[in-house]
């Protein structure tokens, strides 16, 4: 036995300490990313302990955010990665205000890849409960307003391809020969 398997029979053997766990993530052929997630009506620890699955999910990837049916659960909460590596975690986000348009590359961690050109709100306001259940607003612009943008999105069953400005500017990362465009879409927004 390893180690680690060790320390995880341990754990489990100790019935006290959760582990947070990174999870499968999900491929856009999957139902579950079709769906409109349900609203969470309280903010509890299972709540909670789902906001640090994803939050080690989306560094593990590595992504800019993650939202709760990319792992298989169908309820509103996701997170983000901010431009200071801050980590927001929300719970039933809505955009309460939006301002100016932003066109750039785009990625998602369930169509692992892929980047493609969309078109975004350059600034949003993002009304939400955070993890202890208290109401937050996030005011974001450019790369992380992008991210939040994409995470709601998720949340209504909604996929970056569907907003592309373009279908030929969806295109495999592999296949770009142009090495300053591979930068670009390997720094897209990825969530
Ligand atoms: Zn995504």
């Amino acid at each position: 036995m390893t180690d680690i398997l060790k320390t995880i029979k341990g754990t489990q053997a100790m019935g006290k300490i959760q582990l947070v766990a990174v999870r499968p993530i999900l491929t856009f052929d999957h139902p579950i990313l079709r769906e409109k997630a349900k609203k969470v009506a309280r903010v509890d620890m299972s709540i909670q302990r789902l906001i640090d699955d994803l939050a080690e999910t989306m560094l593990a990837a590595p992504g800019a955010g993650l939202a709760a049916n990319q792992i298989g659960v169908a309820l509103r909460v996701c997170v983000v990665k901010g431009d200071d590596n801050q980590i927001w975690g929300l719970v039933n986000p809505e955009i309460v205000k939006f301002e100016g348009s932003q066109v750039g590359p785009e990625g998602c961690l369930s169509y692992p890849g892929w980047v493609g050109e969309v078109e975004r709100h350059e600034t949003v306001v993002v009304k939400a409960r955070n993890r202890r259940g208290k109401e937050v607003r996030i005011k974001a612009s450019g790369f992380t307003a992008r991210a939040f943008q994409h995470e709601l999105d998720h949340l209504d069953g909604v996929l970056f391809t569907d907003r592309l400005t373009n279908l030929g500017t969806l295109q495999r990362v592999e296949d770009m020969v142009n090495a300053e465009e591979r930068e670009e879409a390997v720094a897209a927004a990825s969530g």
